[in-house]
Protein backbone atom coordinates (compact mmCIF):
# COMPACT_ATOMS: atom_id res chain seq x y z
CA UNK A 1 0.00 0.00 0.00
CA UNK A 2 1.11 3.44 -0.61
CA UNK A 3 0.05 6.87 0.90
CA UNK A 4 -1.22 9.74 -1.30
CA UNK A 5 -2.18 12.92 -1.50
CA UNK A 6 -5.87 13.71 -2.21
CA UNK A 7 -8.84 16.07 -2.83
CA UNK A 8 -12.01 14.24 -1.45
CA UNK A 9 -15.70 15.19 0.17
CA UNK A 10 -15.66 13.68 3.16
CA UNK A 11 -19.24 13.79 2.85
CA UNK A 12 -22.44 14.34 0.58
CA UNK A 13 -22.38 18.06 -0.56
CA UNK A 14 -19.79 18.86 1.67
CA UNK A 15 -16.94 20.62 0.45
CA UNK A 16 -13.87 19.07 -1.44
CA UNK A 17 -10.56 19.38 0.88
CA UNK A 18 -7.17 17.71 1.17
CA UNK A 19 -6.53 14.19 2.94
CA UNK A 20 -4.45 11.49 2.22
CA UNK A 21 -5.73 7.44 1.03
CA UNK A 22 -3.93 4.62 0.47
CA UNK A 23 -3.38 3.09 -2.92
CA UNK A 24 -3.50 -0.32 -3.34
CA UNK A 25 0.10 -2.24 -3.91
CA UNK A 26 1.22 -3.02 -7.85
CA UNK A 27 -0.04 -6.33 -8.47
CA UNK A 28 1.00 -8.85 -11.39
CA UNK A 29 -0.95 -6.94 -14.20
CA UNK A 30 -0.78 -2.96 -12.50
CA UNK A 31 0.82 -0.05 -13.46
CA UNK A 32 1.47 2.89 -10.86
CA UNK A 33 0.50 6.43 -12.47
CA UNK A 34 2.26 10.07 -11.68
CA UNK A 35 -1.19 11.65 -12.11
CA UNK A 36 0.12 15.11 -13.29
CA UNK A 37 -3.89 16.22 -14.64
CA UNK A 38 -7.26 15.47 -14.11
CA UNK A 39 -10.39 17.18 -15.47
CA UNK A 40 -13.59 18.20 -13.71
CA UNK A 41 -16.19 16.74 -15.03
CA UNK A 42 -19.82 18.01 -14.31
CA UNK A 43 -20.63 13.99 -13.19
CA UNK A 44 -17.79 14.75 -10.91
CA UNK A 45 -20.42 17.50 -8.89
CA UNK A 46 -23.44 15.06 -9.15
CA UNK A 47 -21.77 12.07 -7.43
CA UNK A 48 -19.90 14.22 -4.45
CA UNK A 49 -23.53 15.84 -4.15
CA UNK A 50 -25.62 12.47 -4.44
CA UNK A 51 -27.51 13.89 -7.10
CA UNK A 52 -27.54 10.48 -8.61
CA UNK A 53 -28.15 8.52 -5.69
CA UNK A 54 -26.47 7.33 -2.54
CA UNK A 55 -22.70 7.61 -2.96
CA UNK A 56 -19.15 6.46 -1.29
CA UNK A 57 -17.77 8.54 1.24
CA UNK A 58 -15.46 10.15 1.35
CA UNK A 59 -15.06 10.58 -2.46
CA UNK A 60 -11.68 11.23 -4.32
CA UNK A 61 -13.33 12.11 -7.87
CA UNK A 62 -12.00 12.40 -11.25
CA UNK A 63 -12.02 10.31 -14.12
CA UNK A 64 -10.10 12.04 -16.36
CA UNK A 65 -7.04 10.74 -15.79
CA UNK A 66 -3.74 12.13 -17.35
CA UNK A 67 -0.33 10.69 -16.17
CA UNK A 68 2.86 9.10 -16.43
CA UNK A 69 3.59 5.78 -15.15
CA UNK A 70 6.44 5.22 -12.85
CA UNK A 71 6.19 1.37 -11.63
CA UNK A 72 5.15 -1.76 -13.49
CA UNK A 73 3.77 -5.05 -12.10
CA UNK A 74 5.72 -8.07 -13.23
CA UNK A 75 3.21 -9.33 -15.57
CA UNK A 76 2.42 -6.31 -17.26
CA UNK A 77 3.28 -5.97 -21.21
CA UNK A 78 2.17 -2.76 -22.33
CA UNK A 79 3.39 -0.32 -20.69
CA UNK A 80 6.84 0.75 -19.31
CA UNK A 81 7.70 3.20 -16.40
CA UNK A 82 7.80 6.64 -18.44
CA UNK A 83 4.96 5.82 -20.52
CA UNK A 84 2.39 8.76 -20.90
CA UNK A 85 -0.81 7.86 -19.81
CA UNK A 86 -4.67 7.99 -18.90
CA UNK A 87 -7.30 6.12 -17.38
CA UNK A 88 -10.93 7.24 -17.89
CA UNK A 89 -14.39 6.24 -16.45
CA UNK A 90 -13.26 2.79 -15.94
CA UNK A 91 -10.70 0.57 -14.16
CA UNK A 92 -12.00 -2.28 -14.49
CA UNK A 93 -14.89 -5.29 -15.83
CA UNK A 94 -15.68 -8.52 -15.46
CA UNK A 95 -13.84 -9.44 -18.84
CA UNK A 96 -15.85 -12.29 -19.08
CA UNK A 97 -19.48 -11.16 -20.55
CA UNK A 98 -20.31 -10.99 -24.46
CA UNK A 99 -19.96 -6.98 -24.04
CA UNK A 100 -16.84 -7.26 -22.43
CA UNK A 101 -14.98 -9.60 -25.06
CA UNK A 102 -16.11 -7.56 -27.93
CA UNK A 103 -14.49 -4.58 -26.37
CA UNK A 104 -17.23 -2.25 -24.86
CA UNK A 105 -16.52 -3.13 -21.18
CA UNK A 106 -18.25 0.40 -20.61
CA UNK A 107 -21.79 -1.74 -21.34
CA UNK A 108 -20.31 -4.97 -18.88
CA UNK A 109 -23.66 -6.97 -18.04
CA UNK A 110 -21.80 -7.43 -14.36
CA UNK A 111 -21.66 -3.49 -14.44
CA UNK A 112 -18.13 -2.01 -15.25
CA UNK A 113 -15.84 -0.94 -11.88
CA UNK A 114 -16.28 2.97 -11.99
CA UNK A 115 -12.58 4.59 -11.26
CA UNK A 116 -14.07 6.36 -8.22
CA UNK A 117 -17.41 5.91 -6.34
CA UNK A 118 -17.55 2.31 -7.11
CA UNK A 119 -15.92 -1.17 -4.83
CA UNK A 120 -13.16 -2.87 -6.61
CA UNK A 121 -12.78 -6.43 -7.46
CA UNK A 122 -10.92 -6.36 -3.96
CA UNK A 123 -13.69 -5.13 -2.17
CA UNK A 124 -12.44 -1.70 -1.79
CA UNK A 125 -13.80 1.73 -2.63
CA UNK A 126 -12.28 3.00 -5.81
CA UNK A 127 -10.49 6.59 -5.37
CA UNK A 128 -10.13 9.12 -8.66
CA UNK A 129 -7.99 10.98 -10.43
CA UNK A 130 -8.10 14.29 -7.47
CA UNK A 131 -4.74 12.68 -6.70
CA UNK A 132 -0.77 12.10 -6.72
CA UNK A 133 -1.04 9.07 -7.60
CA UNK A 134 -3.23 5.62 -9.07
CA UNK A 135 -2.88 1.71 -9.49
CA UNK A 136 -4.79 0.55 -12.45
CA UNK A 137 -4.83 -2.77 -14.34
CA UNK A 138 -3.04 -2.30 -17.45
CA UNK A 139 -5.87 -3.41 -19.64
CA UNK A 140 -8.32 -0.44 -18.27
CA UNK A 141 -4.97 2.18 -19.00
CA UNK A 142 -5.16 4.23 -22.34
CA UNK A 143 -1.53 5.21 -24.22
CA UNK A 144 -1.28 9.29 -24.40
CA UNK A 145 0.50 9.87 -27.82
CA UNK A 146 2.89 11.79 -27.84
CA UNK A 147 1.73 14.64 -29.85
CA UNK A 148 -1.14 15.46 -27.51
CA UNK A 149 0.04 17.60 -24.20
CA UNK A 150 -1.70 16.15 -20.90
CA UNK A 151 -3.15 19.00 -19.46
CA UNK A 152 -5.44 19.22 -22.61
CA UNK A 153 -4.96 15.24 -23.02
CA UNK A 154 -6.94 14.53 -19.66
CA UNK A 155 -10.82 16.03 -20.59
CA UNK A 156 -10.33 13.41 -23.49
CA UNK A 157 -10.91 10.39 -21.42
CA UNK A 158 -14.25 11.27 -20.67
CA UNK A 159 -15.55 14.24 -22.37
CA UNK A 160 -13.61 13.05 -25.81
CA UNK A 161 -15.27 9.45 -25.74
CA UNK A 162 -18.42 9.99 -24.67
CA UNK A 163 -18.80 12.61 -27.91
CA UNK A 164 -16.02 10.11 -30.14
CA UNK A 165 -18.08 6.91 -30.06
CA UNK A 166 -21.25 8.27 -30.90
CA UNK A 167 -20.03 10.10 -34.01
CA UNK A 168 -17.75 7.41 -34.91
CA UNK A 169 -20.93 4.69 -34.29
CA UNK A 170 -23.25 7.08 -36.04
CA UNK A 171 -20.54 7.37 -39.00
CA UNK A 172 -20.55 11.01 -38.81
CA UNK A 173 -17.72 12.06 -41.94
CA UNK A 174 -17.79 13.66 -45.03
CA UNK A 175 -21.31 14.92 -46.54
CA UNK A 176 -23.04 14.23 -43.29
CA UNK A 177 -24.73 16.84 -41.31
CA UNK A 178 -24.12 16.71 -37.87
CA UNK A 179 -25.88 18.88 -35.36
CA UNK A 180 -24.59 19.20 -31.45
CA UNK A 181 -27.03 20.30 -28.96
CA UNK A 182 -25.19 22.28 -26.19
CA UNK A 183 -21.87 23.87 -25.76
CA UNK A 184 -20.48 22.92 -22.66
CA UNK A 185 -17.23 20.46 -21.98
CA UNK A 186 -18.86 17.56 -23.44
CA UNK A 187 -20.35 19.70 -26.41
CA UNK A 188 -17.19 21.67 -27.51
CA UNK A 189 -15.36 17.93 -27.99
CA UNK A 190 -18.11 17.05 -30.30
CA UNK A 191 -17.94 20.01 -32.37
CA UNK A 192 -13.78 19.31 -32.88
CA UNK A 193 -14.20 15.98 -33.34
CA UNK A 194 -17.32 16.05 -36.22
CA UNK A 195 -15.24 18.28 -37.98
CA UNK A 196 -12.28 16.61 -37.75
CA UNK A 197 -14.31 13.54 -38.93
CA UNK A 198 -15.23 15.85 -41.90
CA UNK A 199 -18.62 16.48 -41.09
CA UNK A 200 -20.59 19.79 -41.72
CA UNK A 201 -21.55 20.87 -37.90
CA UNK A 202 -24.08 23.13 -36.59
CA UNK A 203 -24.39 24.21 -33.00
CA UNK A 204 -27.59 24.53 -31.17
CA UNK A 205 -27.22 26.69 -28.86
CA UNK A 206 -29.77 28.20 -26.18
CA UNK A 207 -28.21 31.48 -27.47
CA UNK A 208 -25.87 32.70 -29.73
CA UNK A 209 -23.51 33.92 -26.70
CA UNK A 210 -20.75 31.87 -27.79
CA UNK A 211 -21.35 31.98 -31.19
CA UNK A 212 -17.43 33.20 -32.03
CA UNK A 213 -16.11 30.33 -29.61
CA UNK A 214 -18.39 27.74 -31.49
CA UNK A 215 -17.42 28.48 -35.29
CA UNK A 216 -13.86 28.83 -33.80
CA UNK A 217 -13.99 25.31 -32.64
CA UNK A 218 -14.80 24.05 -36.34
CA UNK A 219 -18.70 24.42 -36.30
CA UNK A 220 -19.91 25.88 -39.68
CA UNK A 221 -22.88 26.69 -38.15
CA UNK A 222 -24.22 28.03 -35.28
CA UNK A 223 -28.28 28.47 -34.25
CA UNK A 224 -29.66 29.62 -31.26
CA UNK A 225 -32.44 26.84 -30.16
CA UNK A 226 -34.63 30.13 -28.70
CA UNK A 227 -35.37 31.68 -31.59
CA UNK A 228 -38.12 29.81 -32.99
CA UNK A 229 -36.93 30.90 -36.55
CA UNK A 230 -34.59 27.79 -35.74
CA UNK A 231 -36.59 25.09 -35.64
CA UNK A 232 -38.41 25.75 -39.09
CA UNK A 233 -35.35 26.72 -40.89
CA UNK A 234 -33.74 23.74 -39.76
CA UNK A 235 -36.58 20.87 -40.06
CA UNK A 236 -35.52 17.81 -41.61
CA UNK A 237 -32.05 19.21 -41.96
CA UNK A 238 -29.62 16.87 -40.29
CA UNK A 239 -27.96 13.53 -40.36
CA UNK A 240 -27.15 12.90 -36.76
CA UNK A 241 -27.94 15.11 -34.04
CA UNK A 242 -25.75 14.65 -30.50
CA UNK A 243 -27.23 16.38 -27.53
CA UNK A 244 -25.04 17.05 -24.83
CA UNK A 245 -27.02 18.59 -22.09
CA UNK A 246 -29.05 17.39 -19.33
CA UNK A 247 -31.57 19.95 -18.76
CA UNK A 248 -35.40 19.02 -19.98
CA UNK A 249 -36.00 19.88 -23.61
CA UNK A 250 -38.42 19.34 -26.17
CA UNK A 251 -37.18 16.24 -27.87
CA UNK A 252 -39.82 15.71 -30.28
CA UNK A 253 -38.32 19.22 -31.47
CA UNK A 254 -35.38 18.26 -32.19
CA UNK A 255 -36.38 14.84 -33.75
CA UNK A 256 -38.29 17.20 -36.21
CA UNK A 257 -34.98 18.75 -37.45
CA UNK A 258 -33.46 15.04 -38.15
CA UNK A 259 -33.83 13.29 -42.36
CA UNK A 260 -35.64 10.31 -42.70
CA UNK A 261 -33.10 7.71 -40.95
CA UNK A 262 -31.46 10.05 -38.76
CA UNK A 263 -30.46 9.70 -35.27
CA UNK A 264 -31.06 11.86 -32.11
CA UNK A 265 -28.08 10.80 -30.15
CA UNK A 266 -28.54 11.42 -25.96
CA UNK A 267 -24.97 11.63 -23.69
CA UNK A 268 -26.83 14.08 -21.28
CA UNK A 269 -29.91 12.63 -19.85
CA UNK A 270 -32.53 15.27 -17.90
CA UNK A 271 -32.92 13.92 -14.39
CA UNK A 272 -36.85 13.60 -14.93
CA UNK A 273 -38.25 10.99 -17.45
CA UNK A 274 -39.58 12.83 -20.72
CA UNK A 275 -42.93 12.81 -22.50
CA UNK A 276 -42.76 12.06 -25.87
CA UNK A 277 -44.96 11.46 -28.91
CA UNK A 278 -43.54 8.77 -30.47
CA UNK A 279 -45.20 10.08 -34.02
CA UNK A 280 -41.80 12.14 -34.16
CA UNK A 281 -40.02 8.94 -34.64
CA UNK A 282 -41.96 7.23 -36.27
CA UNK A 283 -42.71 10.07 -39.25
CA UNK A 284 -39.04 9.38 -40.90
CA UNK A 285 -37.97 6.33 -39.58
CA UNK A 286 -35.58 8.02 -36.81
CA UNK A 287 -33.98 6.89 -34.12
CA UNK A 288 -34.00 8.42 -30.62
CA UNK A 289 -30.83 6.74 -29.03
CA UNK A 290 -28.25 7.05 -26.12
CA UNK A 291 -24.69 6.00 -25.52
CA UNK A 292 -22.06 6.40 -22.74
CA UNK A 293 -18.21 6.93 -22.71
CA UNK A 294 -16.83 4.02 -25.06
CA UNK A 295 -15.08 0.61 -24.58
CA UNK A 296 -11.28 0.91 -23.45
CA UNK A 297 -9.83 0.16 -27.44
CA UNK A 298 -12.13 2.91 -28.57
CA UNK A 299 -10.78 4.95 -26.46
CA UNK A 300 -7.30 4.32 -27.39
CA UNK A 301 -8.74 4.81 -30.84
CA UNK A 302 -9.71 8.88 -30.01
CA UNK A 303 -7.09 9.36 -28.75
CA UNK A 304 -4.43 8.39 -31.59
CA UNK A 305 -7.47 10.46 -33.66
CA UNK A 306 -7.41 13.21 -31.70
CA UNK A 307 -3.35 13.57 -31.87
CA UNK A 308 -3.51 12.55 -35.55
CA UNK A 309 -5.75 16.24 -35.97
CA UNK A 310 -4.15 18.20 -33.70
CA UNK A 311 -7.33 18.20 -30.76
CA UNK A 312 -7.21 19.02 -27.45
CA UNK A 313 -10.09 20.06 -24.97
CA UNK A 314 -10.09 23.79 -24.38
CA UNK A 315 -9.19 24.16 -20.80
CA UNK A 316 -8.45 26.22 -17.83
CA UNK A 317 -5.84 25.37 -15.66
CA UNK A 318 -6.75 25.40 -11.75
CA UNK A 319 -4.38 24.51 -8.15
CA UNK A 320 -6.04 21.66 -6.08
CA UNK A 321 -7.17 24.54 -3.91
CA UNK A 322 -9.72 25.80 -6.52
CA UNK A 323 -11.67 22.56 -7.07
CA UNK A 324 -15.10 24.03 -5.15
CA UNK A 325 -14.89 27.13 -6.35
CA UNK A 326 -14.51 25.70 -10.18
CA UNK A 327 -17.66 22.90 -8.81
CA UNK A 328 -19.44 26.30 -8.56
CA UNK A 329 -18.07 27.66 -11.83
CA UNK A 330 -19.38 24.39 -13.83
CA UNK A 331 -22.79 24.84 -11.82
CA UNK A 332 -23.11 28.50 -13.31
CA UNK A 333 -22.02 26.96 -17.05
CA UNK A 334 -19.23 29.61 -16.14
CA UNK A 335 -16.12 27.56 -17.74
CA UNK A 336 -14.60 27.69 -21.42
CA UNK A 337 -14.49 24.49 -21.72
CA UNK A 338 -13.34 22.05 -18.94
CA UNK A 339 -11.37 22.71 -15.53
CA UNK A 340 -8.43 20.83 -15.30
CA UNK A 341 -6.58 20.30 -12.10
CA UNK A 342 -2.59 20.51 -11.69
CA UNK A 343 -2.44 17.45 -9.33
CA UNK A 344 1.66 18.97 -8.31
CA UNK A 345 -0.79 21.14 -6.23
CA UNK A 346 -2.36 18.77 -4.20
ZN1 LIG B 1 -17.20 12.40 -16.95
ZN1 LIG C 1 -18.38 -7.77 -18.63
Amino acid sequence: MTTVAAYAAPAAKAPLERTTIERRAVGESDVLIDIKFAGICHSDIHQAREGWGEAIFPMVPGHEIAGVVSEVGPGVTKFQVGDRVGVGCMVDSCRECENCLRGEEQYCLKGMVGTYNAVGKDGEPTYGGYSEKIVVDENYVVRIPDGLSLDVAAPLLCAGITTYSPLHHWNAGPGKKVAVVGLGGLGHMAVKIAHAMGAEVTVLSQSLRKKDDGLKLGADHYHATSDPKTLEELAGTFDLIVSTVSAPMDFGALLSLLKVDGALVNVGAPEEPIALNLFSVIGGRKTLAGSMIGGIRETQEMLDFCAEHGIGAEIELISAAEINEAYERVLASDVRYRFVIDTATI
